[in-house]
């Protein structure tokens, strides 16, 4: 039965161009886009996305970051989804990343590090609710 999973291109990819690369690596590795759409959000939603993370330093950081420019949010199925695309993007910090990882290769820094995925079946569950409608996943 496949999965699904929540993965993000963050602002910093799509600002250098890495979106099709990225995209690429993703399909490549097994991968199908359920759905995708590119846009832009606001400091309150990435709030409301990262809520598990208020309070920590990096959160006023992280959430105006999310918020800087366009990114292009993924619904992605496999059997496995989750745990696979955390293996394919790698470390969060992309110094301490494997080689061949999404992160090892576009990532800039631990902050703008390219790629969001999903990291347990609650919270993929939580996040696709969040930015897809019912009608979207079909
Ligand atoms: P992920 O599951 O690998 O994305 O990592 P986390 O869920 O721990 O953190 C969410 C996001 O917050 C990361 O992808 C980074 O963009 C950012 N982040 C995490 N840890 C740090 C940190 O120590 N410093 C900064 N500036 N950002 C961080």
């Amino acid at each position: 039965m496949a999965q699904r999973t929540l993965s993000i291109v963050k602002p910093d990819a799509v600002r250098k161009g890495f979106t099709g690369a990225i995209l690429a690596e993703i399909e490549k590795a097994g991968f199908r886009i359920g759905a995708i759409k590119k846009q832009s959000i606001s400091k309150e939603q990435a709030q409301g996305f990262y809520q598990v993370h208020a309070g920590k330093p990096f959160f006023d950081g992280l959430t105006t970051f999310m918020s800087s420019g366009p990114l292009v949010l993924m619904v992605l199925e496999k059997e496995n989804a989750i745990a696979d695309l955390r293996k394919l993007m790698g470390a969060t910090n992309p110094a301490n990343a494997e080689e061949g990882t999404i992160r090892k290769r576009f990532a800039g820094s631990v902050q703008e590090n390219a790629i969001h995925g999903s990291d347990a079946e609650d919270t993929a569950a939580f996040e696709i609710g969040y930015w897809f409608a019912g009608y979207e996943l079909i």
